[in-house]
Formats: C-alpha cells, sequence, structure tokens
C-alpha cells in the first residue's frame, strides 16, 4: 500500500476527492496545488496508516519510513533547502488532519528541523537572527508540549520572567540575544522534565512529531469531540508534512485566517482576521487580538489597527482573487488559512467553512438564488439539526437589562444561566439541569466537554475566530468572546468588571449576537420564522414525501407544532394531563380505590378534566389528524415516594396514611417498564380506557358541533404485544364511541390503532393489523425491550459502548437501523399484507433524528412525529431523505 502522497511544485498526487484517505486538509492541499494556487510543498501520510499504527503498537514500519523519506526529498526539491542542513535548512510543519474537521482537537508542530545548528544557518540565510531564535524557542516550547507532553506552564514561566526582566510587555521586544539565552533555559527544562536533552537529530525530531500526531487522535479531548459529533474512531487521522513559510519576518509579513462569507449572518463579504509579523497558531490561540482583514469591517467595528487591505493591498488584493477562485471551485463558503511571507502569498488550508444556522440558510439560499448550486443542493447544504439554533428565543428586546460588559459578538442566540468558572462543573451542574454559562479568560480544547453542558460562554480574550468561537458555533451555544474589561479569577470563582463582581453561581445573561453581557436573566422572545428560514423550508416541504407531525399534549405545545408547520399530532401522551395538580388528587383517589365502584366514582371527576383539555386541543389542530393515546405509565407513578408527601395526600384522598402506604406498597414493581402499564391497565381496569374514549369522542362531537369541521381523532393502545389485547381494547373504545355517538345523535370518522413497541407486536403485526388502522412505532420503548436496554439507566454504560464501536450511535437517538430497524421493517412489511392502506408513522424520539428520518424514508413509513420544536428540522431530514 502506498502511504504518501505528495502536493506542490507541480505535483498533486491527490485531490479533493480523497479526503477519506487523506483527510479534509491533505486533500484540500493537494486540490489547491493542482488548481495552481501558492501551496507550500508538502506530503500527506493517509489515514489508512493511522489504523497500522495502532495495530503496530506506534512504530513505523521499514516501508513508510522509505516513502516519507521520498516525500522530504520532495520537499526539497522544490525548495531548494536540505532537511537537517546546517547552512541552508529545510524546516517544515506536522499536522493532523481527519477525514471531518476537528478544530483545535489534535496535535500541531511548526519550526521542526531547527537545533543547535541549522538555527544559525537559518539566522545566516534570513539575515534576521532575532527570528531564528524566536523560531527555534517556539518549536522547542511547543514540541515539548506535544511530543513530549511536558509541563508547558513551566516554559511559559520562563518566557513571562524573561519578558518581566527587562521590563517588557510584549514577545516582539525581546532581542536574538534574550531569546538565544531562553533557548538554552529551555532546553535545560526539556532536560530536567525529560532527563533526556532536546533531540538533536532532525530525523528522530521528525518521527516523535509524527507519532503524537497520530497518537493525538486517542487523546481524551478527540474522543469527546468524536462522540459529540459521530465521528468513528476507525476513520483515524492523516498527517501532513509541509514546508514551513513564515509570517514572522517582519513587517511585510503576516498570518491569518478568513472566511469567504460571514459564518455568523451569512452576509456575501470577506470576513477575517490577520496578525502583522506573527505566527499562525498566534491568530487562533487569541493571544493577540488580531486585526480585521477588510476596511468596511473595521471601520464597523470602529477599530484603529489598519486592516490587511489597508496595510497590504496588493497581497489583498491577491487574495480576495484567491477567495472567489476557492468559493467557485469549490461552490461553498470556504474557511482559509493564509500566511504572507515577505510579501508572498501562501495558502496554507482551506474547507468548507463552520458556519451558524442562520448563516448556514442565507448562504444556501443566496447560493441557489446566485446559481452556484440548485435548490436541492441548497436543502442538502443546511445541516437538519442546526435549526435548533434559529427555533429557540432570543432576548426580548423590550425587556431591561443591566449590561456588564460587551464582547464580540461570536455564536448567536440569547442565554442565561449561572456562572461557572471551569468545564467540569458545568458538567456537574447540567446533568442537574442547572442552566450555566462557562465563563473563561480563554477557552482550549480541553473545555469542550464544558462548553457542550453550558448553555453559553463567556470569554475575556480571543478574537472571531478563537478556539471558543469557533468550537461554540459548531455546537450552536451562543458565545460572547474577547469580552477584554473582565477579569477573570477563576481559582477564586470569581470575575470582576467595572468595580462589580460576579460569583459562581450568580446569573448572568449574554447576547452573542450583539456581544452583551448582563447580571441577571434577561425575559425573551419567540423567534421570527420568515425569510430565509421560510423559503428553504418551502424549498423542503416541495421536495419531500413523509408527512411531519408533532408529539405534543397540551394545546400550546400543539400551537407551537402547528406554527412551525406540523401536520398533525402523533402522539398525545393522555398521562400528562394527569400530572397536573389540580387532577392528581382524582388520580390518586382512582388508584387507591378498592373496586370499579371507587374507580369509576373518581373517573367521572376527571373526564370533565379530560374531555376539556382534548376539546382544546382538537380545537387547534382543526383540520388535522390527532393521534391521542390513552394511559400508558405505571399507576404507581402517580403515588408519592417522599416521606414528607403522605400525609397532605392521605389527607387529601380521604384514606389513612397507612392505607396510602399499603397501597403504594403494594403497586411497588421490581421492573416498572415491563410491570403493569400500557394496555394492561386497560385490560385489567377497562374502565380507565373506557372513560378516556368517551372524553375523546364527547371532545370530537363539541368540537365539530362547533366549529362544523370534524376533527379525526386517532386512538391509540399502547404497549400491546398481542392482537387479542388490542381487539379487547378496540372493544371498549368502539363500545365508547357508539354510547356517545348515541347521545349526541350524531357520528364521526375516527380510527383505532395501536404502538409497536414490543418485539412479539412487530413479529405478529399480521395478526394485529386485523383490528389496528394504524401503527405508531413507539421506538423508544421498541429500542428498550429489542436491545434489552434500559432507557432510563443506559447512560451510564452507553458512552463506552459507542467509544468502542459496539453502537455506531446513541440507539436511544439514533435508530439502531440493523436492530430495531429490522424490526420495524418487518413490522411494517406484515402489518400491510394483511391492511394494504394502514397507516403508518414513528413517535418515538427517533422521529426528530435526521438519520433516523432517513431510515423511516427507505422504508416508506407515511409520517414522523417530533417534538414541536423538532418539527421544522424533521421537515428538512425528511426533504433531504427524498432527495
Ligand atoms: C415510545 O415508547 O417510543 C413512545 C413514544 O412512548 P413513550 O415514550 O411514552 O413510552
Ligand atoms: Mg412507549
Amino acid at each position: 500500500t502506498q502511504y504518501v502522497y505528495r502536493f506542490g511544485g507541480g505535483v498533486s498526487d491527490g485531490g479533493k476527492g480523497d479526503r477519506n484517505l487523506l483527510g479534509g486538509k491533505g486533500a484540500n492541499l493537494a486540490e489547491m496545488a493542482s488548481i495552481g494556487l501558492p501551496v507550500p510543498p508538502g506530503f500527506t501520510i493517509s489515514t489508512e496508516f493511522c489504523a497500522v499504527y495502532y495495530d503496530e503498537g506506534g512504530s513505523f514500519p521499514q516501508g513508510l519510513r522509505d516513502e516519507v523519506a521520498t516525500g522530504i526529498a520532495h520537499i526539497e526539491g522544490v525548495t531548494g533547502k536540505t532537511f537537517g542542513n546546517p547552512a541552508d535548512p529545510l524546516l517544515v510543519s506536522v499536522r493532523s488532519g481527519a477525514r471531518a474537521s476537528m478544530p483545535g482537537m489534535m496535535d500541531t508542530v511548526l519550526n521542526l528541523g531547527l537545533n543547535d545548528q541549522t538555527v544559525e544557518g537559518l539566522s545566516a540565510t534570513s539575515g534576521d537572527a532575532r527570528f531564528a531564535w524566536d523560531s527555534y524557542r517556539r518549536f522547542i516550547q511547543m514540541y515539548a508540549d506535544v511530543v513530549l507532553e511536558l509541563d508547558h506552564g513551566a516554559f511559559e514561566e520562563a518566557l513571562e520572567i524573561a519578558k518581566e526582566d527587562q521590563g517588557f510587555t510584549l514577545d516582539t521586544e525581546l532581542s536574538a540575544d534574550d531569546l538565544r539565552a531562553l533557548v538554552a533555559e529551555y532546553k535545560a527544562l526539556v532536560e530536567k522534565q525529560w532527563n533526556k536533552p532536546f533531540p538533536q537529530d532532525v530525523h528522530d525530531q521528525l518521527w516523535g512529531a509524527v507519532g503524537a500526531v497520530f497518537g493525538s487522535w486517542q487523546s481524551e479531548r478527540a474522543k469527546v469531540y468524536r462522540r459529540l459529533n459521530d465521528i468513528p474512531a476507525a476513520w483515524g487521522t492523516a498527517v501532513n508534512i509541509q514546508a514551513m513559510v513564515f509570517g514572522n519576518m517582519g513587517d511585510t509579513s503576516a498570518t491569518g485566517v478568513a472566511f469567504t462569507r460571514d459564518p455568523s449572518k451569512g452576509d456575501r463579504a470577506y470576513y477575517g482576521e490577520f496578525l502583522i509579523n506573527a505566527q499562525g497558531e498566534d491568530v487562533v490561540a487569541g493571544i493577540r487580538t488580531p486585526q480585521y482583514l477588510t476596511k468596511t469591517a473595521r471601520e464597523e467595528a470602529n477599530a484603529k489597527p489598519a486592516s490587511m487591505e489597508e496595510a497590504m493591498p496588493e497581497v489583498y488584493a491577491q487574495l480576495a482573487g484567491v477567495f472567489d477562485t476557492l468559493e467557485n471551485h469549490y461552490r461553498d463558503m470556504q474557511d482559509i488559512e493564509f500566511t504572507v511571507e515577505k510579501t508572498k502569498l501562501w495558502m496554507l488550508q482551506t474547507r468548507a467553512g463552520k458556519r451558524t444556522a442562520k448563516a448556514a440558510l442565507k448562504i444556501a439560499v443566496d447560493m441557489a438564488n446566485e446559481g452556484l448550486i440548485t435548490r436541492e443542493e441548497a436543502i442538502a447544504r443546511v445541516d437538519p439539526a442546526a435549526l435548533d439554533q434559529l427555533l429557540h428565543p432570543t432576548l426580548d428586546p423590550n425587556a431591561t437589562r443591566d449590561v456588564l460588559t460587551k464582547g464580540l459578538p461570536a455564536s448567536p442566540g440569547a442565554a442565561s444561566g449561572t456562572v461557572v468558572f471551569d468545564a467540569d462543573t458545568a458538567e456537574k451542574k447540567a446533568a442537574d439541569n442547572i442552566a450555566v454559562i462557562l465563563v473563561r479568560t480563554e477557552t482550549s480544547p480541553e473545555d469542550i466537554h464544558g462548553m457542550h453542558a453550558a448553555r453559553g460562554i463567556l470569554t475575556a480574550r480571543g478574537g472571531m475566530t478563537s478556539h471558543a468561537a469557533v468550537v461554540a458555533r459548531g455546537m450552536g451555544r451562543p458565545c460572547v468572546s474577547g469580552a477584554g474589561s473582565l477579569s477573570i479569577d477563576a481559582k477564586a470563582k470569581i470575575l470582576r468588571c467595572g468595580g462589580r463582581e460576579v460569583k459562581e453561581g450568580d446569573l448572568l445573561t449574554i447576547d452573542g449576537t450583539t456581544g452583551e453581557v448582563m447580571i441577571g436573566a434577561v425575559a425573551t422572545v419567540q423567534p421570527e420564522l420568515s425569510g430565509d428560514f421560510a423559503t428553504l423550508m418551502e424549498w423542503a416541504d416541495g421536495v419531500r414525501r413523509l408527512k411531519v407531525r408533532a408529539n405534543a399534549e397540551t394545546p400550546e405545545d400543539c400551537r407551537v407544532a402547528r406554527e412551525f408547520g406540523a401536520e398533525g399530532v402523533g402522539l398525545c401522551r393522555t398521562e400528562h394531563m394527569f400530572f397536573e395538580s389540580s387532577r392528581i388528587t382524582n388520580v390518586r383517589q382512582m388508584i387507591l380505590a378498592t373496586d370499579e365502584k371507587g374507580r369509576r366514582e373518581a373517573l367521572a371527576k376527571l373526564l370533565p378534566e379530560q374531555r376539556k383539555d382534548f376539546t382544546e386541543i382538537l380545537e387547534v389542530m382543526a383540520g388535522l389528524p390527532v393521534t391521542i393515546r390513552l394511559l400508558d405509565p405505571p399507576l404507581h407513578e402517580f403515588l408519592p415516594t417522599e416521606e414528607a408527601d403522605f400525609a397532605d395526600v392521605a389527607t387529601a384522598a380521604g384514606v389513612s396514611v397507612d392505607v396510602l402506604k399499603r397501597r403504594a406498597a403494594e403497586l411497588h414493581e421490581f421492573n416498572p417498564m415491563l410491570g403493569h402499564r400500557g394496555c394492561r391497565l386497560g385490560v385489567t381496569y377497562p374502565e380507565i380506557y373506557e372513560i378516556q374514549a368517551r372524553a375523546i369522542f364527547e371532545a370530537a362531537c363539541d368540537v365539530a358541533d362547533k366549529t362544523g369541521a370534524a376533527p379525526i381523532p386517532e386512538v391509540m393502545i399502547p404497549l400491546v404485544a398481542t392482537a387479542r389485547e388490542l381487539d379487547l381494547m378496540k372493544a371498549v373504545v368502539d363500545a365508547a364511541a357508539k354510547a356517545v355517538f348515541a347521545e349526541k345523535g350524531r357520528t364521526l370518522d375516527y380510527l383505532v390503532g395501536t404502538m409497536i413497541e414490543l418485539p412479539r407486536a412487530a413479529l405478529r403485526a399480521g395478526d394485529i393489523a386485523e383490528g389496528a388502522e394504524f401503527f405508531s412505532f413507539g421506538t423508544n420503548d421498541l429500542t428498550q425491550t429489542t436491545l434489552g436496554v434500559s432507557r432510563d439507566d443506559a447512560a451510564r454504560f452507553l458512552g463506552v459502548y459507542v467509544d468502542k464501536g459496539i453502537y455506531a450511535k446513541d440507539p436511544f437517538v439514533s435508530i439502531d437501523v440493523d436492530g430495531v430497524g429490522e424490526l420495524i421493517q418487518i413490522a411494517a412489511d406484515r402489518g400491510r399484507a394483511t391492511r394494504p392502506d394502514i397507516k403508518l408513522g414513528i413517535c418515538g424520539e427517533h422521529g426528530g433524528d435526521p438519520a433516523s428520518i432517513a431510515f423511516c424514508e427507505t422504508i416508506g413509513l407515511d409520517y414522523v412525529s417530533a417534538s414541536p420544536y423538532r418539527v421544522p428540522i424533521a421537515r428538512l431530514a425528511a426533504a433531504q431523505a427524498a432527495l
């Protein structure tokens, strides 16, 4: 097998189609080189080697060593420099590059090839001793951190002390001699911590770095990132080795990152940041605050330092030309890294730019309207899950706000929460359902789990392309970055700003759209669903086949769902209505009753309440189908568990505490999910289902009389395993309908159907379809019962299962297509064989998951049902599935 692929200097062994083999970075470097853009020469060690590396226990076979030698010879040929040559040394960068971009997650080493001899050569050839020693100093620091994994704090401290000794504040004030002294100190630090001198052999340096990059694929932070982004561990990373170009060779050199369109709002304007006389990592790390790329952006931000357009007009013009070439070539918004070395422009990376949902919509719709892509491509371009960001509330413009400070609007949306100062605390509190705002001086990849757990992120340092900003945008978390007036003391858990203090646990609100940071929680308003959103949704609705319904049990949920485009209710869980405080007493009375008579008395009190619920829901959903599920959870769920509550409940229910406790003990189940629940309640206490059905039909008749539009209720029986269960329950429902219609002097169409949420039901779907006019796949329970994994206890081990590749994704989030999916397929086939026009839908959480929706499309279900806020996501996912 070939593992090494060259690029640059007129050679391209690969191209953009080779992303799986070369990783995103490697494939695009090869592609840019092949279309004639200025790319420093280099080569990529393919992702295929990553697996070999782990199989071989982290060693490098001779074959690879030979290929790498050829790759180095290629770079030497193009640059005219030689690796390790003391007179004119070739320096290289070593970077990771996986198939999917994982910003900041894996390791990079720059300036590799410097040692005590070559640093003199670099000094001579560049004519800049300061630059040479600074490069060596950076190289040792990075290598010690990334490859040798030494304590990087000690190196930073040595740098700080070197500056303080001279009264300097900036690194750039240090002279060549200062840096030479610092290098000596760094080497001593390495020897002290590592017990070996810093490697002087450039080949040892190279293999060390290559090993570290492959090793970083299995780092904790990379694993977390993969889990959050559904990236399989088996993909592996590639390693890119490339000739160094320097943005830190004086004031005609610079480095920067840019987007071909605004990644936050989607506007068609170049967007980016750069630093004069700096190396690439300086921009991303947020250590120096970068300057704007364009004059317009600088003026809009009221910033002083000249933009690149003003400071380097000629290079800027060339760069703008490259942006257009790349956008037209890739037909998508690009995220670009570049370096200017003594006025010569070099492209270091291009990739499809990460963007907010708002920008994704605007860019897709604009590009379709510009004719750059088709409408189908526009539909396919927007990640349905990202729409979530747009569907949530923003700050109420009329609410009073106590503005503490303002930073950069790094990732849009508003969030309120209690302040925490570290990622672990953020994760812990979020697990207890506490909304948190993570506040950091700057974030690093180690903070990723906390960023994910937080509602919003606030940093004191860093620009719009800092780690915090990029990651937050990718996750859809609101973020304000670079709020420079904040002074954060993470140890003392306190932040200070303008004479005020905010402590851990205090409430804070951030607005990632404006950059404002406010004390306390600020009221929010619902989003505006017009413009690009409406346009793309309309295109999507024109393409999709699957109908989209909502899981909703209150009139308010139904209203939201309709506004989001739901075409019916796919699951109304009636038990949620029972939990309401005004009713729970009657529910408990029913449960405590010892005979049917007692139960009927309590049910008679519940009937008008249920009827009212159904009336409102049917009115809101006028003209659309509404699936109402009869009672499902085990009865003990409605009884108190806390000792303190027993007395109150006993009084309210008119029984003694002893009776209440005895009944609670009787109802106790060891395995309630497989216990007395679902249609088993209806089989043992038919009067419960009878009264619920009566409430449904009375409500439907009332709504029909009142509005003139007859609703079509779909009555659904839960947790059916056998045809006989369904037949018994259907008889109860039909009898209730008949009685109500006789009383009301009218009839109505209605359907009776069942959930398919047990493997037996899926297998016997042929018999069950004799009685069922529809099936709705309850994939939460079906997953639980098929996998034998408790949906309430799975979190403890499922993470490990996903890490080890046992399940590709959490099966409660995305359908286990091979197992649960096969049962659904069987049930659909057998159900249709009995009743060709049977209506088929899905109402588990999977109904809002794009990958599961794609599966529903392949087996031809009629609809998916998702929670109201996921309805637009499902509409878009259904359209993508149909493309
Ligand atoms: C299901 O099991 O998938 C379902 C929708 O029902 P519930 O979540 O209420 O058990
Ligand atoms: Mg269920």
